[in-house]
């Protein structure tokens, strides 16, 4: 990766950050995200590219001693258990000590979207009472088109394309230039 031009990766995020909104908006009564609210950040094994790592890096190097020394604490944890799926160390309190600095895939948590293969994806809550469970059916363990029918919904719930792939392929990208780098686990970038 060429030395980080944050500059123009705000640019992108500013422009991510805004598409987001009118996804989120669009879908909000299947939505149920609020503050205090920690479910996708503490299971998840978080892909991201070494641009965004880098960009997180920065926010850290910012926090007061006493966060960023449960944020080492929780990274060799993670790393002495060795587990697929794991808390993300930059969760403190169940809040993001990083938040604006966050990766595209916690950006993305909460829509209806589809996974790196292409098939559809929905919000691990949707099983906790939260995000698309009024059409989430529990026995069939996937969405229902039954429910929607019979849910007096507004709009039908739509699939988005957010993987990490197609939203570093944007037209933006590189009409910004943005070197992403190599992408990783979340954990194997420490
Ligand atoms: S970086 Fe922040 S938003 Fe993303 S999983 Fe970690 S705590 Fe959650």
């Amino acid at each position: 990766m060429n030395f980080p031009n944050f500059e123009n990766f705000e640019k992108f995020l500013e422009s991510v950050d805004s598409d987001l909104k009118k996804i989120f908006d669009y879908q909000k009564e299947y939505i149920f995200c609020k503050k205090g609210c920690s479910l996708c950040c503490e299971n998840g094994d978080y892909p991201l590219s070494e641009l965004e790592f880098e960009y997180i890096k920065m926010a850290y190097n910012k926090l007061d001693e006493t966060t960023r020394l449960q944020i080492d604490k929780n990274v060799e944890k993670i790393k002495s258990e060795k587990k697929e799926l794991y808390c993300c160390p930059f969760l403190i309190n169940k809040s993001c000590s990083i938040y604006n600095h966050r990766p595209f895939v916690c950006r993305t948590f909460g829509v209806l979207t589809e996974d790196a293969k292409g098939n559809p994806a929905y919000p691990s809550c949707a099983v906790n009472g939260l995000n698309f469970s009024q059409i989430y059916d529990k026995e069939k363990k996937h969405l229902s088109a039954d429910l929607v029918a019979k849910g007096g919904f507004k709009i039908f719930p739509k699939i988005f394309r957010l993987n990490n792939k197609v939203i570093m392929n944007l037209p933006l990208a590189k009409e910004l230039n943005i070197d992403f780098g190599e992408a990783k686990r979340l954990i194997d970038f420490f």
